[in-house]
């Protein structure tokens, strides 16, 4: 279903997110319309360090790498999520595999014109590791893992397709 090196940073999110989440992406069901937080999120992104380019890792997308090898990635939440920190890990982890000494993430978060700052460290590039092997067991799974609780899914895209008895 997939490897290793097709887990991106979308997996990588929802892994911390919701596993059933992930499962269900990874099985191409997706929410027919996006909800409002989704849409705020791009909202944000679209208007928001514009100057700069993506990086395309093929599965892993970045929104820009700076001269001292920083990734750079703009948020739509408030404050840092362990989401957010796992996907700035991946993407690290992604760069050093093709040759990049990536230092570390800094993740932007313009609502609150805050910034958190997090080094690449040997625990981070074992713990990026992992994540990987547990997307792919995730994806293994036969059956979708059981709902967060409801007040969990407040603002996933996929509420109405868990919750629509
Ligand atoms: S609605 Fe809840 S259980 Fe369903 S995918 Fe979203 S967070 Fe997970």
């Amino acid at each position: 279903m997939i490897d290793a090196a097709d887990v991106g940073g979308v997996h990588i999110k929802y892994l911390y997110h919701c596993r059933r989440q992930l499962w269900l992406y990874i099985r191409g069901i997706r929410p027919e319309h996006l909800n409002a937080a989704v849409q705020l999120g791009e909202a944000v992104h679209d208007t928001s360090y514009t100057r700069n380019t993506p990086v395309d890792l093929g599965a892993a997308r970045l929104d820009f790498l700076d001269g001292r090898h920083w990734v750079h990635e703009v948020k739509s939440s408030s404050r840092p999520t362990p989401a957010d920190q796992a996907q700035g890990r991946h993407y690290c982890h992604r760069l050093h595999e093709i040759g990049v000494d990536a230092q570390g993430a800094i993740l932007h978060y313009p609502k609150t014109r805050r910034t958190h700052r997090q080094p690449y460290t040997a625990e981070a590039a074992e713990q990026a590791v992992t994540d990987i092997a547990d997307v792919l067991t995730v994806a293994a799974a036969r059956t979708s893992p059981e709902r967060l609780t409801r007040s969990a899914c407040q603002g996933c895209s996929f509420t109405d397709y868990c919750w629509t008895e």
